[in-house]
């Protein structure tokens, strides 16, 4: 049996390497581990500078199964490459995962696609697919099929993986050089490996993908695991990014991840991204940096600059941020604000604000275009056909109603440390 493991496309903007390692080379390791002996193949076309090209010259080796990875802004490129297997290859079953089908099921339920993952872990949805196609049966759980000529149908909801069964980043997917030059044509300064911590998240925020992807509980990898990973995967790359929603929301694995690495005399450089209240808790900041947290990233999102309006971002108690940044000064933790620009109910000196404040404090701001991926889910398909999917990445989104002209849209974007707003020399 072969597998091939597709990406189709560079996303205009927003390129981060970091998902590729932590969702597709993990699947990759799950897949090899659930199919030994078969042939699996994964082409991170869109990290090529020919993901055309790459792509077929892998489909016309006629696999078995077709697995395209795809996010929102990649989701036409997903369908024409499915259209193209289906004619080079007609045989091979199509399936395609990734943010994509989590939030517009309906885009993908339709030709060429037999299966789309909609629920559940996806490694463990495209794995008992697979078995379930090769056995002449339909997929059982976490996906939308294709019953006959023209139908597709939900099965079950998807079903968990155990924490302890979560793949580790296959390290051959992405070579370490190609990442490493794609870093640094990024102008990020250290070499990151990215693998899943935690999944899952019951703030349930509308536009994140999150609790879609992981669920609305908190579920995380074994400590004893994860410190293991990270010792034995140091050098060449220099940190780790803890990937999960929230990092700090489980307090006994926190204590244990802290003790364990103390235990074995080990301090790893990491980051790691958590909601901002919990920041204000300066002995787990002191705590999570004495075995090597380097940064802390948080939603922001946005403030609210009109006190007198109601809190656009009720999960930021914006009265303790000082609080937050001085715990992170005191313990050397780099602090990286998440903003958007473009949220409903958001205005001009909103967005001004937020960054005048989050950059006065200290911290690093991290702005994206607010995609509102939530609104793509009661789309019709003629509706989405007529979207410009492709412009869907959270580093180009942008919407004229944040108030911010194009040009300050993308300055402030591209580069948040010298924005200056029209008409102003700086921020005032
Ligand atoms: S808190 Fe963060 S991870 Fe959780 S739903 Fe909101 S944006 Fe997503």
């Amino acid at each position: 049996m072969r597998i091939l493991l597709v990406s189709p496309s560079v996303a205009r903007f927003d390129a981060t390497v970091h998902y590729w390692q932590a969702e597709f080379a993990a699947c990759v390791a799950y897949l090899r581990r659930r199919f030994p002996g078969h042939d699996i193949v994964a082409e991170p076309a869109g990290l090529t500078c020919a993901p055309g090209r790459v792509a077929v010259s892998q489909l016309l080796t006629q696999p078995d199964f077709l697995l395209i990875w795809a996010r929102v802004w990649e989701s036409p490129a997903a369908r024409e490459l499915g259209l193209l297997a289906r004619e080079i290859t007609p045989d091979t079953k199509i399936l395609v995962w990734g943010d994509g089908p989590l939030f517009m099921r309906q885009y993908f339920a339709r030709e060429p696609f037999d299966a789309a993952v909609v629920s559940g872990d996806p490694e463990l949805a495209l794995a008992d697919a697979i078995e379930r196609f090769s056995a002449g049966n339909l997929p059982g759980h976490g996906m939308v099929v294709k019953a006959s000529r023209a139908d597709w149908i939900p099965t079950a909801t998807g079903r968990w993986l155990e924490p302890a069964e979560w793949p580790f980043p296959a390290l051959d997917v992405i070579p370490f050089s190609d990442y490493h030059i794609a870093r640094e044509m990024r102008g990020k300064p250290t070499d990151d490996l990215s693998f899943d911590v935690s999944r899952g998240c019951a703030v349930g925020c509308k536009w994140c993908v999150d609790p879609l992807k992981g669920g609305r509980t908190d579920r995380r990898r074994p400590v004893q695991a994860t410190v293991e990973f990270m010792a034995a995967s140091l050098g060449p790359y220099q940190q780790f990014q803890c990937h999960g929603p929230i990092f700090t929301a489980d307090d006994e694995w926190s204590r244990e991840f802290v003790s364990t690495l103390r235990r074995k005399n080990l301090c790893i450089p990491f980051k790691a991204v958590t909601l901002v209240n919990h920041l204000v808790d300066e002995s787990l900041v002191a705590e999570l940096a004495s075995v090597g947290m380097r940064a802390i990233g948080f939603g922001l999102e946005t403030l609210t600059a009109d006190k007198s309006r109601r809190l656009l971002t009720p999960k930021v108690a914006e009265r303790r941020l000082e609080q937050v940044a001085a715990n992170l000064r005191r313990y050397g933790v780099e602090g990286k604000a998440y903003t958007q620009i473009g949220l409903a109910g958001q205005v001009r000196d909103d967005v001004l604000y937020t960054h005048r404040v989050a950059h006065d404090l200290g911290f690093t701001v991290r702005p994206t275009g607010a995609t509102p991926f939530h609104l793509l889910r009661s789309m019709s398909v003629a509706e989405l056909d007529r979207l410009d999917l492709a412009r869907w990445d959270r580093k180009s989104f942008y919407n004229p109603s944040c108030g911010l002209s194009r040009r300050e849209f993308f300055q402030l974007i591209t580069s948040p440390g010298t924005f200056a707003a029209d008409g102003r020399k700086e921020v005032a």
